[in-house]
């Protein structure tokens, strides 16, 4: 389909790249997999192997070297595949970014070959039951033992973290915070640590990744867990939050470009009275305006990775592009639905399953709300209400 995005060469080339892993599985693969909480690892083996989960990263750590409109390309055509991949955004590209910002020599070395190459994966410990979207609420706490420290706490809403081989965990760190003000530590540590254990939260997602609450009871971590500076997580948690709002993008501009096509395909094709369904101005216009919104949603992703690459201040087009697209792709697929009529909601379409993935990315990683209040204080100058 005709595109407002232009693709350099090197674009062209990934998303060929992907389109030819994800043909090999296709999309009735990947929903199958979610719907039985069955495992994908044949096909992100197949990505790593193709260097199509880490572009993003350093060279020197077994990377691709380039940024996040890499990732984004690939996310993006993964989704368009009818494979959003949640496990994609969480290890590589928020625990990817954040370790090759921040991480120690040995922690780069010894996870992120692994992280892009497919064989080890990391999950994101951030939410808390009690705190939610105010993360400065945090009570997950390191306290300093000898040389390392003990964490105790709990963690919820964490994809993945069965499939990881380790957490990347934000605490509230006790040695330097006061009452008033909680300062934040992140730490590495593996899935397997004695006091680390996690169960399952039921969900409607049909996704091959599933949901945890983490909990964490004494468990004890050494020096070389911390990453970065103890006490300053909270900055080191925003070269994570950027990638994950525009990855987010690229997830729903994928899923909107692939619930289009399928409506504009069935649409020229299904006739019920002398012309095909698609010639009705009622079907047509919506998908139209679809389109139209899901265009626009891509070209607000992909020029915040290009703002991001570039090292300039990106918060501000990653939250519009994640509003945009989220948006966007939930109208999408909506109307997808609606053009299949009844065969919208069977499994052989392969659209309604979609739809609690993409409703998802209204409420997380960052809700509407909070997109909306960052863009009423940062960018109208509005008051704080909370
Ligand atoms: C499928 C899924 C996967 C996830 N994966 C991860 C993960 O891997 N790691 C991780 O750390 N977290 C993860 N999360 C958690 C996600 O980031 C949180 O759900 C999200 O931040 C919102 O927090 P909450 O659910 O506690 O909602 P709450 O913070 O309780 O918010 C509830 C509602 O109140 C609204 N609200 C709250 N405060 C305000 C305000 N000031 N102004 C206006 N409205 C407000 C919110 O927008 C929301 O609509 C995941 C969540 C889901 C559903």
């Amino acid at each position: 389909m005709p595109s407002l995005v232009t693709d350099t060469p090197e674009h062209r080339a990934v998303r060929a790249s992907v389109a030819k892993i994800a043909s090999k599985y296709g999309a009735r693969y990947f929903l199958e997999r979610g719907r039985s909480g069955g495992d994908i690892s044949e096909l992100w083996s197949d990505l790593g192997a193709a260097g199509l989960l880490g572009l993003h990263l350093p060279e020197e750590y077994g990377g691709g070297g380039g940024g996040m409109t890499e990732a984004v390309v690939v996310v993006e055509e993964l989704a368009a595949h009818g494979m959003p991949m949640l496990i994609w955004v969480i290890s590589p590209a928020i625990c990817g970014s954040i370790l090759a910002h921040h991480a120690s020599e040995e922690l780069k070395k010894e996870w992120l070959p692994g992280i892009a190459d497919g064989t080890r994966k990391m999950a994101f410990g951030l939410t808390e039951p009690n705190a939610g979207s105010n993360s400065h609420q945090m009570s997950t706490t390191a306290r300093r033992d000898g040389d390392g420290w003990v964490i105790s706490g709990s963690k919820y809403y964490i994809s993945a973290i069965d499939q990881a081989d380790a957490i990347l965990l934000a605490t509230r760190d006790a040695e330097h915070s006061t009452s008033e003000k909680g300062n934040l530590s992140l730490f590495v540590i593996p899935t397997d640590a004695p006091g680390l254990t996690f169960q399952q939260i039921d969900t409607s997602i049909v996704s091959p990744d599933q949901q945890f609450t983490v909990f964490l009871d004494d468990v004890r971590v050494g020096p070389e867990a911390l990453v970065g500076e103890a006490g300053q997580g909270l900055r080191q948690l925003f070269d994570g939050l950027n990638p994950e709002r525009i990855l987010v993008g690229a997830i729903c501009s994928g899923v909107g470009r692939y619930a289009i096509k399928k409506a504009a395909d069935y649409a020229r094709e299904r006739q019920v009275w002398s012309v095909p369904i698609g010639a009705h101005q009622g079907l047509a216009h919506p998908l139209a305006a679809a389109h139209i919104e899901v265009e626009v949603g891509r070209l607000a992703t992909y020029r915040s990775a290009e703002l991001f690459d570039a090292g300039e201040p990106a918060g501000e087009a990653a939250n519009i592009a994640k509003y945009a697209a989220s948006e966007a792709s939930l109208k999408a697929l909506d109307q997808s639905i609606q053009t299949h009529g009844g065969n919208g909601l069977s499994h052989e379409y392969g659209l309604s399953e979609l739809w609690f993935v993409t409703r998802l990315m209204r409420s997380a990683p960052v809700s509407r709300e909070m997109v909306l209040n960052f863009v009423a204080q940062n960018c109208l100058g509005l008051p704080r209400s909370y």
